[in-house]
């Protein structure tokens, strides 16, 4: 570890991802304390804010600034549909709600991956580049297009996750995490770099972890003798329990602050400076916030086999400042709500998957085939059963120089569905037969649903 304790010599521990609830989370990535290497090109991090617990990596493989530069849309887009041929929505929704991130989107269509690939076999991020390239076009081509035919990612779904397959519904987090996990491991692989072979922290400086990762500090102190240990954990997501709790959080903010509120542990805990067993308190800072903020609303309650009905409330813009350890005080405080993973359904194994995202000011559905124009507030709509719960939210840093203040509301986007035939659930409005499957008729009385509660 890097970082000194303010007080006391810290406490050896692994970077292990806390849910709020303190068990470690499934998407946890660790910290590897190994040898630098010679062969990495190195960029410097001057662009995370010290903070007294964390040290920044010591430089980055990838510059921030040149990736910064991509998180303003430089082009007018709109998202086709994508086609489901098997049970693959969980996919097309993770794909979907990655391309509306202008960070990634731009990344992928400026072809700077590529251009230097080397990749054997297949390839994850020259497979995201086509879907960018192909699903992301003009708003007034979205009308006459057809939806693209995700074949290269469904086929090559065991390579992001061998326990995925195009024939079961899978979880679309663990799609997002693991999609991710795989592009960042080609862009290493690609430029020889063993990230066993890397210092502490730099082998989560590549490109999607510097969009989507971000660092807290847990602070456990001692009541006994005030001997401090702090733990630094590299986060690509922020789960938020609703299932495990008593629905105590109304809103996301609500989750948030108690998130970093300190309180006791909870449970026993061995101190280091006096040996003592005590009950410590616990404190968890935002030292490094993401530039995507990726919140998983944890709805599923495994234990007792079901999803909770409940979901907090979220804003289209959402303030971190009281959330984070050092806000710049200006607009890069402020996220702005970018895609909607929902789903309906008993379990993320089951059920439907469909995204809700933003292109170009407007806010549209994407559930697979079929596009919809709808409104911000049906982006931020509580689940109406019919309409699904939120599942995953992304929002994107605003970037320095943009306008501050609440982001007013949208006008809809111009009704691209064709009407009459999409009452019918039988035709997408951008081409390609829908299946009839109770998914899809299911997903057709939700739209039904949103169509009613605009008039
Ligand atoms: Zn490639
Ligand atoms: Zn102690």
């Amino acid at each position: 570890m890097t970082t000194a304790s303010t007080t006391k010599p810290r406490k050896k521990e692994r970077n292990v991802k806390l849910t709020d609830a303190g068990e470690p989370h499934k998407s946890l990535l660790l910290v590897r304390k190994t040898k630098p290497s010679s062969t990495a090109k190195t960029h410097r991090t001057k662009h995370i804010r010290p903070h007294p617990n964390f040290v920044p990596p010591e430089y980055a493989l990838i510059s921030h600034h040149s990736l910064s530069k991509l998180s303003t849309w430089s082009e007018s887009l709109a998202a086709k549909g994508l086609v489901n041929p098997y049970t693959t929505c969980f996919m097309n929704s993770g794909i979907q709600a990655l391309l509306a991130v202008p960070m990634l989107a731009q990344y992928l269509r400026k072809k700077y991956h590529s251009r230097a690939c080397s990749a054997a076999g297949w390839c994850p991020t020259c497979t995201m580049e086509k879907l960018a390239e192909h699903v992301l076009v003009p708003p007034g081509q979205i009308k006459k297009a057809k939806p693209v035919n995700p074949n290269a990612m469904v086929k090559n779904l065991r390579s992001i996750n061998k326990f995925f397959s195009p024939y079961d519904q899978q979880d679309a987090h663990e799609f997002i995490i693991s999609l991710i996990d795989k592009m960042d491991e080609t862009f290493l692989k690609g430029r020889g770099l063993d990230p066993k072979g890397l210092p502490d922290k730099v082998a989560h400086t590549t490109p999607l972890s510097q969009m989507f990762g971000g660092w807290s500090v847990q602070t456990l102190s001692c009541p006994l003798c005030r001997y401090e240990s702090h733990t630094e954990s590299f986060h690509l997501d922020t789960p938020i329990q609703v299932a495990l709790g008593k629905s105590k959080f109304g809103t996301l903010e609500e989750a948030l602050a108690s998130m970093v509120r300190p309180g006791k542990l909870g449970c026993e805990w061995t101190c280091e400076g006096c040996e003592g067993t005590v009950d410590p308190t616990k404190q968890v800072v935002i030292a490094h916030p993401p530039e995507t903020l990726m919140i998983t609303f944890q709805v599923y309650d495994p234990i007792k086999d079901r999803k909770c009905s409940k979901q907090p409330r979220y804003p289209l813009t959402l303030d971190m400042s009281p959330y984070v350890a050092e806000p710049y005080g200006d607009e890069r405080d402020r996220y702005d709500l970018v895609s909607v993973i929902r789903h309906h359904g008993h379990s993320q194994h089951s059920g439907h998957y469909y995204c809700q995202a933003k292109h170009d000011g407007k806010w549209y559905e994407l559930n697979d085939e079929f596009v919809d124009s709808i409104t911000a507030s049906d982006a931020t709509a509580l689940n109406g059963r019919a309409a699904g719960s939120a599942y995953i939210v992304i929002y994107m840093r605003r970037p320095k120089g943009a306008a501050s203040g609440i982001e007013p509301e949208v006008a809809p986007a111009p009704q691209v569905r064709t009407k009459g035939k999409a009452d019918k659930g039988k035709k997408s409005i951008v081409g390609g037969l829908a299946k009839a499957t109770m998914l899809k008729k299911k997903s057709g009385s939700k739209r039904q649903a949103i169509r009613k509660r605009r008039r």
